[in-house]
């Protein structure tokens, strides 16, 4: 690993001060657990020259409940969400996400605005430069994408175009299905953008010189559930291969609140509004969620070796919704 400079800072004014020094040659460290496995493959087209260590900004590691909903500093460690009170009586599904991601190690170190822009885990991509040179690709900023012909597993059903490789973040999809919205800080100030403004396919909107601050997370309506699910090939510790957030309301038997994301399915979460706009107004029976099942793979485009992906999808959307009678 080359050399850099490791710059502690401690207010996100002094964050984006620092970016803006080292001219695109720096990068955010947060838990550094994504990070320092980036760092030590040489996956970045060019070393950084310096890590701007955010660990050491005082106040963003809070949870905050109010009447509106729930805000979340982007320091606050996964662990921290999985176990708070204030989470679980109002984010069932949020705090089940958390407690999916990884291991309890990772947990502790790992934070929400990492999870959030963390590197997605294409084999491909993630290829060490140390093992017989680096595999360059579309993300990479050369060349198309090896995966399209290549080994396309876990790769994206849906949204692909460019790049296939899947948003690898749990609390992402979680956050879509409850409409949260994410906050950013940079040299001209704060922006708030919702969940599915903020990912497109090759990474998140964030400006090279922006640092993700906050999640908001507003108040579902009371007569909802939240469920997380995640399909893993490995239970104890593995990245999804299909994920479902939903939040899902039913009063008089009558579906009136419907908000289904897919984790791991294309380079974004995305919502499977086929779906949730075929459930809304009726009551959810065996039938229906068979058709809500293939309406949200409708148009998906499987590669050469994930078309059992769909199945999976189908089978984890059939499911929240009977888990619901
Ligand atoms: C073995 C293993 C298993 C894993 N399993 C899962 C899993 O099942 N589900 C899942 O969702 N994740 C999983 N992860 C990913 C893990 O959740 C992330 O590594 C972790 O959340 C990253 O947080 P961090 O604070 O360590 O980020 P860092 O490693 O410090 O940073 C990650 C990236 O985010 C940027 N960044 C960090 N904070 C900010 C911020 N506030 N603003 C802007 N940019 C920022 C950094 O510059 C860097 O590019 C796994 C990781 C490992 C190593
Ligand atoms: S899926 Fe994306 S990250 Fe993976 S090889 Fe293709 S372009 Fe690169």
């Amino acid at each position: 690993m080359k050399s850099f400079r490791h710059v502690d800072v401690t207010t996100v004014t002094e964050a984006v001060a620092a970016l803006e020094y080292y001219k695109g040659k720096a990068v955010l460290n947060a838990g550094a657990t994504d990070l320092l496995g980036i760092l030590k493959d040489s996956l970045l087209p060019e070393q950084p020259a310096a890590l701007i260590n955010i660990k050491t900004i005082a106040g963003l590691n809070y949870i905050r409940a109010d009447s509106a909903g729930v805000r979340i500093g982007a320091l606050t460690r996964l662990s921290e969400i999985a176990a708070s009170p204030a989470v679980s009586a109002r984010h069932e599904g949020l705090a089940r996400a958390a407690r999916s991601v990884a291991t309890p190690e990772i947990r502790n170190m790992g934070t929400l605005g990492g999870n959030l822009c963390q590197q997605v885990r294409c084999w491909y991509y993630r290829y060490p430069h140390h093992l017989g040179g680096r595999i360059i690709c579309y993300r990479k900023g050369q060349g198309t994408c090896p995966a399209i012909i290549g080994d396309n597993r876990y790769h994206a059903i849906m949204g692909g175009k460019v790049c296939f490789a899947v948003c690898p973040s749990d609390l992402a999809v979680m956050l879509a299905a409850l409409d949260a919205r994410i906050t950013l800080y940079g040299p001209e100030g704060e922006r708030t953008l919702g969940i599915q403004d903020f990912f497109h396919t090759l990474g998140n909107v964030m400006g090279p010189r922006e640092i993700l601050t906050e999640v908001q997370v507003p108040l579902p309506p009371d007569n909802s559930r939240q469920t997380f699910h995640k399909y893993r090939l490995r239970e104890q510790v593995d990245f999804a291969i299909v994920s479902i957030g939903s939040v899902i309301g039913v009063t008089d038997g009558r579906c009136t609140h419907a908000k289904i994301a897919l984790g791991a399915v294309a380079p974004t979460p995305v919502r499977a509004t086929g779906a949730e706009n075929l459930i809304l107004g009726k009551s959810i029976d065996a039938d229906l969620a068979e058709a809500a099942a293939r309406a949200a793979v409708t148009g998906a485009k499987p590669l050469g070796k994930n078309a059992y992906k769909i199945e999976i999808t189908k089978t984890l959307v059939r499911r929240m919704l009977l888990s619901q009678l």
